[in-house]
């Protein structure tokens, strides 16, 4: 049985962030397994500009940016297998792959970094009626599809759901020399960047339809067009709205889902708001020496973002190896989400053994406009952050300093305030 201090579970900008990272403090026996045949993860296929605005202050396409991290990881000498799926990790910590060269395989590690990323809502989850003709993709699909493989989905499109994906998709594929009727969004407000509503609907003349869903698919062999209506405040449909949009391909981006059965199967509680694993604040989760980062963890908008989180993970687990357990044993403080603050990441916080300040990572529920985030320690104020406006499509990260929250017992909390 082969023995690695760290063993991390996707070759993404998480996996190889958290990578360098517990390198660069000193672990020098780590390995990480991917299961595609390079290194970059969703990344790969992302070949619009705006990554790495935060990192490199510089606007780079997703494969230049996961190329920097993969020519370091290579400068460093970190090994890293693809081609290599992980298929259990158990609470010991023994890691189960499968690999054309060595078929399957346990693997002994100190500590794990799960950096799996997360994958898009299909049709089978959105309970759309109609049959299930071709020409139904998810807008990550379509994405490879025509980046990577070279192939253009079809002519006619429709996309519902005004996710990050969905808006980029509208303008690749109006690039593409397709027409897009409209974006549909369920909620009254989009749930992709400000920029991106821009950049790939406005500036393409693309109607979106905010408070409008898909309630029917036509056509049974290829898709015929799809019915759009719009909905009330219970997200209902409205009936007499309904409208007619023929298309051959709809496109869907309606939410992400991080790969959580590694982390089920290992028996690492989950956050049914984030859907991805409840960790503390080195973003560690229930499982001793399991760590968590990127959008496993929870879902990104921005891969600088992750990057920063994942280094976090990585300088964790490396304190992790070198100490051989965890921090502390004493009971955590909780983090607990209140007024238009949807969930928050960590969850809870070990005060009494801090490696630094604490990072908390939050959505908020819906859009608010002259706002104060506050955060709380019973009745004192940790931290209070103006804001001209929130919304829910943006991740925010708010700084909590180590020496306020030294000697902190109760749970704390975070809110919004509206003046
Ligand atoms: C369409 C799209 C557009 C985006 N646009 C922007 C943008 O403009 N700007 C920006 O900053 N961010 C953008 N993002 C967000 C950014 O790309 C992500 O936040 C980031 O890539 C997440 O990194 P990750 O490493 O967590 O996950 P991923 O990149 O998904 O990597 C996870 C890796 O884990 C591997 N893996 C999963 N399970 C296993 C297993 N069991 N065994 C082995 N390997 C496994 C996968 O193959 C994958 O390579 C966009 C994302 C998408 C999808």
């Amino acid at each position: 049985m082969r023995d690695f201090d760290i063993v991390i579970v996707g070759g993404g900008p998480a996996g190889m962030a958290a990578a360098i990272s517990a390198r660069e403090q000193g672990i020098e026996n780590i390995v990480i397994f991917e299961r595609d045949s390079e290194l970059g993860g969703i990344l790969n296929q992302c070949i619009h500009n705006g990554f790495g605005l935060r990192t490199f202050k510089e606007e780079l396409t997703g494969p230049e940016y996961a190329e920097r991290y993969a020519d370091k990881v290579r400068d460093m000498n970190i090994p890293y297998e693809t081609d290599t799926m992980v298929l259990d990790i158990s609470k010991d910590r023994v890691v189960t792959i499968l690999s054309r060269k060595r078929g399957v395989e346990e693997i002994r590690a100190k500590a794990v970094i799960l950096a799996m990323g997360c994958r898009e809502r299909p049709r089978g989850a959105l309970n759309i009626p109609g049959f299930r003709p071709q020409g139904v993709y998810t807008a990550g699909t379509a994405q490879k599809l025509v980046n990577c493989e070279g192939y253009v989905p079809g002519k006619e499109v429709v996309i519902l759901g005004s996710g990050d994906i969905g808006l980029i998709m509208a303008r690749r594929m109006t690039l593409e020399g397709a027409h897009v009727a409209a974006v549909a969004e369920l909620m009254p407000y989009s749930s992709g960047l400000k920029r991106n509503i821009v950049q790939c609907l406005d500036d393409f003349g693309i109607p979106l339809l905010l408070s409008h869903t898909v309630v029917d698919i036509k056509g049974k062999e290829k898709l015929e067009g799809v019915v759009i209506a719009e909905v009330d405040s219970t997200n209902t449909p409205i009936a007499g709205t309904e409208q007619f949009y023929p298309c051959d391909t709809l496109l869907l981006s309606c939410g992400l889902i991080p790969e959580n059965e590694l982390s089920k199967n290992c028996g690492i509680t989950l956050d049914p708001r984030t859907n991805g694993p409840v960790v503390d604040e080195g973003l560690e989760t229930d499982i001793d020496g399991v760590f968590a980062c990127g959008n496993v963890l929870h879902v990104h908008d921005l891969v600088d973002f992750v990057s920063e989180e994942s280094a976090r993970a990585g300088e964790s687990a490396a304190a992790f190896v070198k100490r051989g357990c965890t921090p502390d044993d004493t009971a955590a403080i909780k983090v607990v989400p209140k007024n238009g603050v949807r969930y928050t990441v960590p969850a809870e916080i070990h005060t009494s053994d801090l490696l630094g300040d604490v990072h908390i990572r939050f959505r908020v529920t819906g859009v608010f406009k002259d706002c104060s985030v506050v955060i709380k320690a019973g009745e004192e104020e940790l931290v209070r952050r103006k804001n001209r406006i929130l919304v829910p499509s943006e991740m925010l990260d708010i700084i909590i300093k180590k020496d306020k929250l030294a000697g902190v017992n109760c749970d704390i909390t975070a809110e919004i305030e509206e003046v």
